[in-house]
């Protein structure tokens, strides 16, 4: 590692990437490539001599760039955003300048601790009940995506009920989610063993806001209990991925207390929005909660990877996952029984990514973060006036956070709108010009359009809904020719 070629090469490639951000809106949103596009264009095998830098940033731009869907397109809508930022980007270098490998406090002390006290900032930020702090057993960690949050947790809470009442009534454990918990949450279950029997999805509909109806979860519990099953863990929403759809948290945390559950509070998406003070109360009732995530790299300016999970003891993630072989004893350890993040995730090696949320917390303040939050939010809103306005469209779902469901009305119902709406979402995506996606709720094809992305402004909103609508009108005249 010669520190003066890092400075070189360094300063061009941030000169590229500069160069990119720059002209993001010129490239196609989504990838035109096909299939396999990149065999014929790159060679067999690795090469035996070094080659020039410059041939490989002429190949970037060449090869892989046309093979990038842009994310970072101020005309990206699809899924949920990654949004980043000069912050982000900062302090994902500095993550991997560095590359410290912290999976116990000695292999970086800072690691550890200043993870510890950017996850307590952010959950003072979010207003997070005490039990959540580094000041009791509770607290943060952080993991790459809300999937690893999940599973974590589910194992942790699989560990603790086993070691009460036994190995052997494993098949008896019972998991509870909405038809709209995210699909991970069915992947957790089979990689902790949880009987494939035994994974209730209670349905929700538009009269509940595709929220979970406690009522139906009450009557759940009570059902399973009676032929001998064991309730022991909920995932619950806040922020559904196809509607943005909220669990009423409150409710469901009485039910779980009562009944001994584990109880979990996925917000991947929507948990950002509640930094400010007028979206917090959909985390009312987060008190009932054991555990709860949020993925800042989804909405507050931290570059992927980066996902906050916090427990309220984070003893039953250490009883669950501690692995402590005599190669990794050290003094520290053992002398202040220092809990290492290493035993309360699936991997052992880890990133120091708290330098990237420290980063964005100190570049931007508190108050531009939520400012971020609030224009994304007032731009959804606008793009939700903008399809009320042309009568051939509807809107599906309540319009929640920065997240908009609508469709095109189709001339029948038959198919529920999937050949029309899918038409349209292929004709507009085929454009470049924009990006978004699509979910399918109550048989319903419908079409979501998530505003997010950091460069995002009200042209935007506005030159993607002509986009629509023009292609809107072609799609439909084919189907009534
Ligand atoms: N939970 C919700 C509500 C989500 O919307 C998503 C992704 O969009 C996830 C979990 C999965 O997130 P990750 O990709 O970080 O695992």
């Amino acid at each position: 590692m010669d520190a003066e070629q890092l400075r070189k090469y360094g300063h061009k490639m941030i000169d590229f990437i500069a160069d990119y951000y720059k002209s993001i809106e010129q490239f196609p949103v989504l990838s035109q490539v096909q299939p396999d596009y990149l065999k014929d264009l790159l060679p067999n095998f690795a090469p035996d001599q070094p080659e020039k830098f410059q041939d490989i940033l002429d190949d970037i731009t060449k090869k892989i760039i046309p093979g990038v869907t842009h994310w970072q397109n101020p005309n990206f809508f699809g899924y949920f955003s990654a949004s980043s930022s000069i912050a982000g980007f900062l302090g994902e270098i500095l993550c991997s300048g560095l590359n410290v490998i912290g999976f116990n406090w000695l292999t970086s002390p800072a690691s550890t601790e200043l993870e510890i006290i950017v996850l307590d900032w952010l959950a003072k930020l979010l207003n997070l009940p005490d039990k959540f702090l580094s000041s009791g057993h509770g607290g943060g960690i952080i993991q790459g995506t809300a999937s690893e949050a999940i599973l974590v947790v589910l194992l942790a809470a699989r560990d603790k009920i086993l070691l009460r009442i036994g190995r052997n009534s494993m098949d008896k454990l019972v998991v509870y989610s909405s038809d709209q918990v995210h699909s991970f949450f069915k992947k957790a279950c089979q990689i902790a063993g949880i009987h494939s029997e035994n994974f209730r999805v209670l349905q929700t509909n538009a009269s509940s806001g595709h929220g979970i109806d406690p009522r139906i979860l009450d009557q759940a519990i009570h059902d399973d209990m009676d032929i001998g099953l064991i309730p022991f863990f909920l995932c619950a929403t806040v922020g559904t991925t196809s509607s943005a759809a909220v669990d009423p948290l409150v409710e469901i945390g009485l039910i779980t207390e009562e009944n001994g559950m584990w109880f979990h509070v996925d917000a991947a998406y929507a948990g950002n929005a509640c930094i400010c003070s007028e979206y917090r109360h959909y985390l009312d009732g987060v008190e009932y909660a054991d555990s709860f995530g949020i993925n800042p790299y989804k909405w507050l300016l931290v570059n992927f990877d980066c996902s906050c999970l916090w427990v309220k003891d984070q003893r039953d993630l250490v009883n669950s996952l501690t692995t402590n072989p005599v190669y990794l004893e050290n003094m520290i350890f053992r002398k202040n029984n220092f809990v290492d993040f290493k035993d309360m995730e699936i991997q052992i090696g880890r990133r120091f990514r708290s330098l990237k949320l420290w980063m964005v917390f100190r570049l931007y303040g508190v108050e531009n973060l939520k400012e971020h939050i609030r224009k994304n939010i007032k731009l959804a809103r606008q793009f939700e006036k903008l399809v009320r306005s042309d009568n051939r469209f509807e809107i599906v779902c309540p319009g929640m956070f920065s997240l908009v469901c609508f469709r095109l009305l189709p001339h029948n119902e038959n198919d529920g709108g999937y050949e029309l709406n899918s038409k349209l979402l292929d004709a507009v995506n085929s454009t470049g010009k924009l990006f978004f996606t699509h979910t399918i709720i109550s048989d319903k094809y419908i079409l979501r359009f998530a505003v997010g992305a950091t460069l995002t402004e009200e042209r935007h909103i506005i030159e993607s809904w002509k986009v629509i609508q023009n292609q809107a009108t072609l799609v439909s005249r084919k189907f009534t020719q």
